[in-house]
């Protein structure tokens, strides 16, 4: 017999909650689901159903030298509800792996309605529930339920926009072109700590007038009543518009700055500043921008020493509601504040925490649910190895720098480097993958322990 105590609030019925409520029933947790749809709804969603996808249809590549395909095979071996309703109702779609929406959102409805485990309320929370709570109410988080959580943890960990800066691949950044240096000799690094890309007038010229011309992706309506953010954060081509200076008096001033091949001040540079632990990721300072992709790929790649450049991330703005996660989380998506004031725990999970995309945020709905049954059971949350994908993913996370913290989508420059390195590509890919699977065997066993003490309760 289940005491209160014992019982989890899971709420949001998107991607992570179904997936976290599902995680706990399964190891024996009672779950209360809340979901405020069709009650309220989201400028985003349309129709009543649990995981509705509100935009594209695709879960990404399925071969696991791609990084979302590494990650759906690890959530795939852990159990994931969502990826096993994806593969259900997928439709033919080359690589990727593509699903019909109605079918995916009526079988993951029909899993959650159906488990005697778990009861689904249709009711939207406007304050945080009383007992051990998962909060994965995605980044269209409902205005009350905001505030609430803008309560908990202070107007500044909690944000309403993204405005991403498009991150590169280190080792596909010239070095040749491109030098080490912070402005005026400062930093903590002797040699620097930003990565420049020096760039003469014709350069710079040219740069802006591509920026001028490429697309950009359309504002939606709903995103235009928060153009209020815009302003504190101006997109790249934004600020290029406001005339040929304003560029080289904001993100790509080069006072302070002197390139060692030429031993002069460049006319202009673009600064890379180090993204992760790892330092294999390097994200372009002050670079957000609403460009299309294709037209980020080729206009960045006109700044001298990016001609090569592997963008992991592309700029991007829009309503996105994200908690500032490497300070408000630990390694277990629980809130480090909590307990103080509400006496009980809160995880977050989903888009809200900042991880990115619909597998992202079905990671975490699923390691919050498993981590919630852990506290309940009093066993010590789950170890993900940085080597997988999932662990290095939330890794970064809960430990990217705060001040300049985005979400961030999975991906191969998030895992440290192999032992052994491998030069091509797609082998080195490969080898993370293989690295990744054989390090997930221990975390395997404990979630099929979590889950095993369930059915020997069952049968006591
Ligand atoms: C316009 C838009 C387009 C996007 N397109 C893509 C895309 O093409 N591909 C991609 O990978 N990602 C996309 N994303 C990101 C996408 O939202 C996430 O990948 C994924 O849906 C996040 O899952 P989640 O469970 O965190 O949130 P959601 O799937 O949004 O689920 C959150 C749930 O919580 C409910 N809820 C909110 N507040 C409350 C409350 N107070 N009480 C009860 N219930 C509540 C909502 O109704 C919703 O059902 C898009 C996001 C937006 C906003």
């Amino acid at each position: 017999m289940h005491t209160v105590a014992e019982r989890l609030v899971v709420v949001g019925g998107g991607l992570a909650g179904c997936e976290a409520a599902w995680q706990a029933a399964q190891c024996g947790v009672p779950v209360i689901l809340y979901e405020m749809r069709p009650a309220r709804s989201s400028p985003a969603h349309a129709t009543d159903r649990l995981a509705e996808l509100v935009c594209s249809n695709s879960f990404g590549a399925r071969a696991t030298d791609r990084a979302l395909g590494l990650l759906k095979e690890e959530l795939r071996q852990l159990g994931s509800l969502i990826i096993a309703a994806a593969e259900a109702s997928a439709l033919p779609a080359g690589g990727a792996l593509a699903v019909d929406r109605d079918r995916f959102a009526a079988a993951v409805t029909a899993a959650i309605e159906s488990h005697p485990r778990i009861e689904l309320r249709r009711e939207e929370v406007v304050a945080l529930p009383s007992g051990p709570t998962i909060i994965a109410t995605g980044p269209l988080t409902s205005d009350a339920l905001a505030d609430a959580l803008t309560q908990l943890t202070g107007a500044e960990h909690l944000h309403f926009f993204d405005a991403m800066a498009p991150i590169v691949a280190v080792e596909t950044v010239n070095t040749a072109i491109a030098f080490r240096a912070s402005r005026y000799g400062r930093g903590e690094q002797a040699d620097g700590d930003y990565l420049n890309c020096p760039m003469t007038e014709a350069e710079y010229d040219r740069f802006r007038e591509a920026l001028l011309a490429a697309e950009t992706t359309p504002v939606r309506d709903f995103e235009r009543e928060d153009r209020r953010f815009f302003e504190a954060c101006l997109p790249i081509e934004v600020l290029a518009a406001r005339g040929r200076e304003a560029l080289l008096y904001g993100p790509l001033r080069p006072v302070g700055l002197t390139d060692p091949r030429t031993g002069r001040r460049p006319f202009a540079v673009v600064q890379l500043r180090q993204d992760n632990q790892a330092a294999t990721l390097y994200n372009l300072v002050g670079f957000q921008t609403n460009l299309r992709w294709p037209e980020q790929a080729r206009v960045l790649r006109l700044i001298p020493g990016l001609e090569r450049a592997e963008f992991v991330r592309f700029g991007q703005m829009h309503r996105n509601t994200f908690v500032n996660s490497p300070r408000l989380l630990d390694a277990s998506l629980r809130l480090r504040a909590a307990d103080d004031r509400r006496r009980a725990p809160l995880w977050l999970a989903g888009q809200i925490t900042g991880t990115e995309g619909y597998v992202g945020s079905t990671l975490s709905g699923l390691v919050a649910g498993l981590n919630a049954v852990c506290h309940l059971r009093r066993l010590p949350p789950l170890a993900l190895p940085a080597t997988t994908l999932s662990g290095a993913l939330l890794r970064y996370i809960v430990t990217a720098d705060p001040e300049s913290f985005q979400p961030m989508k999975a991906n191969f420059g998030l895992l440290p480097p192999l032992e052994t390195p491998v030069r091509h590509k797609r082998e080195r890919y490969q080898a993370y993958a293989r690295r990744a699977l054989a390090d997930l065997e221990p975390v395997l066993a404990a979630v099929r322990g979590l889950r095993r003490a369930t059915e020997r309760r069952a049968a006591e």
